[in-house]
C-alpha cells in the first residue's frame, strides 16, 4: 500500500545550535536560512514517508542520483508575513501547491494532497516564526523543492524522490524605494515555446537563462524580456511575468495588457493577483484588463505615439517591478515614470493593494493565517 502524504505523522527534532539572527538591514535574498527545513522522503514503494522536521543541514545524496543527471527537480517560491498583531499569514499558498503538483507531474515525479503541505509548512513556520521579520516590507520566502534521489544512470522514471522546504528571511526587493529597470528585448535565445515546459517551475529552465542575462548585463541591462517567434511576441522579464498598460490617444481608455497563458508563459500567482484585483477595483469604463499578444513593435509604436503609459514585472520576489527602458535592435524604448518617481501610477497603486493583503491590513481568502 502506497501511503499518501499525512501531516499528522510529523516528526520534530529541534536544533541544539540555534542561529543569531540577522538585523533587518543585513538580510541578503537568499542568503540566510532559518534554523528548520521540513523533509520527506517518498519511495514508489511505500509512497510519502513519515514528514520530518529536522535542522538545516547538508542532503547527502548518491552522485548518480537523478537530478545531478537529468535534471529531476522542481521548486516553488511563496511567502510568508507577519502582521501587526503577531499573526503568521502565508499569501495564496495552495496556488503554489497546485503548480508544484503540475510540476511534478510534468517530470514523473510524485504529486502530493496539497493542503497537507500547507500544514506542515505551518508547522515549520511556526517553529522558525521568530525569524519572520515583523517590519513592512520584510518576509520569510520559503522555498518548497523536489528531487529524483534514485541512484543510477538510466534515464528514467524515478522510483525515489525527496521533497523539502527551506525558508529565507528577506527584505524588501528594493531597499530605497522602487528602483525602475532597464530591459533587452531578447529574440536570439528562448526561454520557453510551445510544448515545452517553460509553464513550469522546473529547475531546467533557469540556468540556461543566465548567459543572456550576462550579455544584457554587459550592454548595461538588468533584464532580459524575452521576445518569442517571428511576430517577437513580448513573454516575460526575467523570471517575473510582464505587464504593460497603454492609453488609446483617441478615447483616452487604458488597457492593462499581459501575455496569455499558452503554454510558454509561468502562470505566477501574482500574475493571477494582479489580474483579478484590477478586473475587481478598476474602473470598466477607464479600462480593459486584457491577456493576449502584444509584440515588442507594437510597444515601440505606442511609445511612439505617446500611448504607451508604463510596464513592470511582476513576482513574488519584488511583487511588481517598474521598467524605465526596453533596449530593442539597437534603440531604446523610453517607458514613462511618474514625473520625479521611479514607477508608474498602476505599477504603485498595485503595489498598495497586495502589500495590504499579504500583511493581513485587509483581509481577505488569499491571507491564510497559520495557526
Ligand atoms: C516564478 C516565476 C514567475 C512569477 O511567479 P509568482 O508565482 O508570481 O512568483 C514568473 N515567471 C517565471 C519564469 C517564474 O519562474
Amino acid at each position: 500500500m502506497s501511503s499518501a502524504l499525512d501531516s499528522s505523522k510529523l516528526k520534530i527534532t529541534k536544533t541544539t545550535a540555534p542561529k543569531t539572527k540577522l538585523p533587518n538591514d543585513q538580510l541578503v535574498f537568499g542568503q540566510s536560512f532559518t534554523d528548520h527545513m521540513l523533509t520527506i522522503e517518498w519511495t514508489a514503494e511505500s509512497g510519502w514517508g513519515i514528514p520530518e522536521i529536522k535542522p538545516y543541514g547538508n542532503l547527502s545524496l548518491d552522485p548518480s542520483a537523478c537530478v545531478f543527471h537529468y535534471a529531476f527537480e522542481l521548486f516553488e517560491g511563496l511567502k510568508a508575513y507577519k502582521d501587526s498583531k503577531g499573526k503568521i499569514r502565508m499569501f495564496r499558498p495552495d496556488m503554489n501547491m497546485k503548480r508544484m503538483n503540475k510540476s511534478a507531474a510534468r517530470i514523473c515525479l510524485p504529486t502530493f494532497d496539497s493542503e497537507e503541505l500547507i500544514k506542515l509548512i505551518g508547522e515549520l513556520l511556526k517553529i522558525d516564526g521568530a525569524f519572520i521579520p515583523q517590519e513592512r516590507g520584510y518576509s520569510l520566502y520559503i522555498r518548497p523543492t523536489m528531487i529524483g534521489t534514485t541512484a543510477g544512470l538510466g534515464v528514467g522514471i524515478p522510483d525515489r524522490a525527496l521533497l523539502y522546504v527551506i525558508c529565507s528571511p528577506v527584505g524588501p526587493y528594493y531597499k530605497t524605494g522602487f528602483k525602475a529597470v532597464r530591459l533587452e528585448a531578447t529574440d536570439y535565445a528562448t526561454r520557453a515555446w510551445p510544448g515545452g515546459v517553460g509553464d513550469k517551475k522546473l529547475g531546467a529552465n533557469y540556468a540556461p537563462c543566465i548567459k543572456p542575462q550576462l550579455e544584457a548585463a554587459s550592454r548595461g541591462y538588468q533584464q532580459n524580456l524575452w521576445l518569442f517567434g517571428p511576430e517577437k511576441n513580448v513573454t516575460e522579464v526575467g523570471t517575473m511575468n510582464f505587464f504593460v498598460v497603454f492609453q488609446d490617444k483617441a478615447t483616452g481608455k487604458k488597457e492593462l495588457v499581459t501575455a496569455p497563458l499558452d503554454g510558454t508563459i509561468l502562470e505566477g500567482v501574482t500574475r493571477d493577483s494582479i489580474l483579478s484585483l484590477a478586473r475587481e477595483r478598476l474602473n470598466p469604463s477607464e479600462w480593459d484588463v486584457n491577456e493576449r499578444y502584444c509584440t515588442i513593435t507594437e510597444i515601440a509604436s505606442k511609445a511612439e505615439s505617446g500611448e504607451l503609459v508604463e510596464a513592470f514585472g511582476a513576482g513574488t520576489a519584488a511583487v511588481v517591478s517598474p521598467i524605465k527602458e526596453i533596449g530593442y535592435n539597437g534603440t531604446a524604448i523610453n517607458v514613462p515614470l511618474l514625473p520625479g518617481e521611479q514607477f508608474g501610477p498602476l505599477t504603485k497603486q498595485i503595489a498598495d493593494w497586495i502589500a495590504e493583503l499579504q500583511y493581513g491590513v485587509v483581509e481577505s481568502e488569499w491571507s491564510r493565517v497559520v495557526n
